[in-house]
């Protein structure tokens, strides 16, 4: 009953572009307006308040949280 010739072939996962697109943020950054022009033209990475660094295409979609370490930062600036 026994079958030997069944082999386990372990196939290497392939990653795709869409699965290695987890660096889309799930929270809204608090990135500078000319960086967001800047990068917008110029196609670079924005750097959030709270470091985070994104290209301005993968923004968070509308009704996201708010970054909590930006808002705290964004705060701070204020009180300034
Ligand atoms: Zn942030």
């Amino acid at each position: 009953m026994s079958n030997p010739s069944t082999t386990t072939i372990e196939r290497p996962e392939e990653v795709t572009e869409d699965q290695r697109q987890d660096d889309t943020p799930k929270f809204f950054h608090y990135v500078k307006k000319n960086q967001i022009v800047e990068s917008a033209v110029e196609g670079k990475f924005v750097v959030a308040l709270c470091g985070e660094t994104f290209p301005v295409t993968k923004q968070a979609k509308p009704g996201s949280p708010v970054c909590p370490d930006c808002e705290q930062i964004y705060q701070g600036l204020r009180k300034k």
